[in-house]
C-alpha cells in the first residue's frame, strides 16, 4: 500500500504536483499543495490505488523542494 502527504512548510506553491497528479494533489487558499484524493485533506491516511502509482511517483520526482512524501503506512497528520 502507498500513502502520500505534503509537507506544507517546505512547499513553494509551484503548481507542479497538481498538474502532474490532479486526482491526488490540489492547492489550499495560499496555493500550497495538499493531498485531496478520497477526501484525504492532507492527513496522509488515504490509501492511493495502484493505478495511480505512476502519477504519484511523477509528482514526487517533479517536486522541486522534495515536499511530497510517500510511505507504505498512513502518515496520521492533521492536514
Ligand atoms: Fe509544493 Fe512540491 Fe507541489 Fe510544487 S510540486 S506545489 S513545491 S508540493
Amino acid at each position: 500500500a502507498k500513502y502520500t502527504w505534503v509537507e506544507k512548510d517546505t512547499c513553494i506553491a509551484c503548481g507542479a504536483c497538481g498538474a502532474t497528479a490532479p486526482d491526488i494533489y490540489d492547492y489550499d487558499d495560499e496555493g500550497l499543495a495538499g493531498v485531496v484524493y478520497g477526501g484525504d485533506d492532507n492527513t496522509g491516511n488515504t490509501e492511493i490505488p495502484e493505478e495511480m502509482y505512476d502519477d504519484l511517483q511523477d509528482a514526487v520526482d517533479g517536486c522541486p523542494t522534495d515536499s511530497i512524501k510517500i510511505a507504505d503506512c498512513p502518515f496520521h497528520k492533521e492536514g
